[in-house]
């Protein structure tokens, strides 16, 4: 005769608040730069249009609206 055995049920998937803070200040940090290399004019950086000169390839690169 088989032997049978019991299935436990699958745990919800749990989450420890240090990662949830961690992989919220990564996607901060993502979106920020994010913004910083498409959409910044030099408002947010405080840069004048230098980091806008530095992204500039890689906005129309991206496709991002420039010009
Ligand atoms: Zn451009």
């Amino acid at each position: 005769m088989p032997k049978v055995q019991a299935v436990r049920p699958l745990s919800p998937a749990t989450v420890s608040p240090r990662m949830l803070w961690t992989a919220t200040g990564v996607v901060v940090a993502l979106l920020l730069l994010a913004y910083l290399v498409a959409f910044d004019q030099g408002a947010v950086s405080r840069s004048g249009m230098f980091l806008h000169e530095l992204m500039h390839d890689g906005r129309h690169l991206l496709g991002v609206p420039c010009h």
